[in-house]
């Protein structure tokens, strides 16, 4: 479906709770709370990759370092392996600042590839063209799984970077 026809979208909550039929009851119960007005349809967006997330004692993390769309579903995981590297980042760092650049370098490149892959998974998923649909469809149904599997095996195995003996991991939250 095209951002234009996502966004015009006239469903209502019936039909979203007829989709989401057969799911777990909490699902449904979910739907069944949303007010009817509060349903609409919001395009899913990325943005070209940024190649600087901040400066200073700031940074970015997250959706606002790296949005990207659903494709691979790593929006959140992504999100969570920040939120672990920027904290090892920080206790190993000398200064904040240090820390801070030493959290964007290394997540650069791994957010980057997911940012891309999931915007031609995404191109793919939404492919409106007849012969690009019919070829899409082919691939999927006929091409190995191992093949298929591979960029979600790799967007789903993420080997954090040594942080070394200076970094502590942090404190647990009481
Ligand atoms: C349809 C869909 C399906 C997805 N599926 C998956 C999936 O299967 N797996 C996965 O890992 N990820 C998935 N994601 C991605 C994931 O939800 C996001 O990447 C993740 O929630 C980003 O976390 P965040 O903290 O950056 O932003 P958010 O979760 O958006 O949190 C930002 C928060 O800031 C608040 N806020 C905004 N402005 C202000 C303000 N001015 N003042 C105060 N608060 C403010 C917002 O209300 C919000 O609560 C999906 C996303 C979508 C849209």
């Amino acid at each position: 479906m095209s951002p234009e026809s996502a966004r015009a979208w006239k469903g209502s909550r019936e039909d979203i709770a007829r989709a989401f039929g057969g799911w777990a009851e909490v699902v449904g119960e979910v739907i069944r709370a949303t007010p009817e007005d509060a349903v609409h349809a919001v395009p899913a967006q990325d943005r070209p990759f940024l190649e600087r997330w901040g400066e200073g004692s700031v940074t970015l993390l997250r959706d606002a370092a790296h949005p990207m769309l659903t494709a691979l579903a790593q929006g959140g995981s992504t999100a969570i392996e920040d939120a672990v590297v920027l904290a090892h980042s920080c206790a190993a760092a000398a200064d904040p600042a240090a820390g801070l650049r030493a959290y964007e370098e290394a997540r650069r490149a791994r957010t980057k590839w997911l940012v891309d892959n999931s915007y031609s998974l995404s191109k793919g998923e939404q492919e409106e063209r007849p012969l690009a649909m019919a070829l899409r469809n082919t691939l999927m149904r006929y091409a190995p799984t191992s093949l298929l599997m591979r960029p979600f095996e790799k967007a789903m195995t993420y080997t954090s970077p040594d942080f070394g003996a200076q970094s502590q991991a942090p404190p647990a939250r009481r």
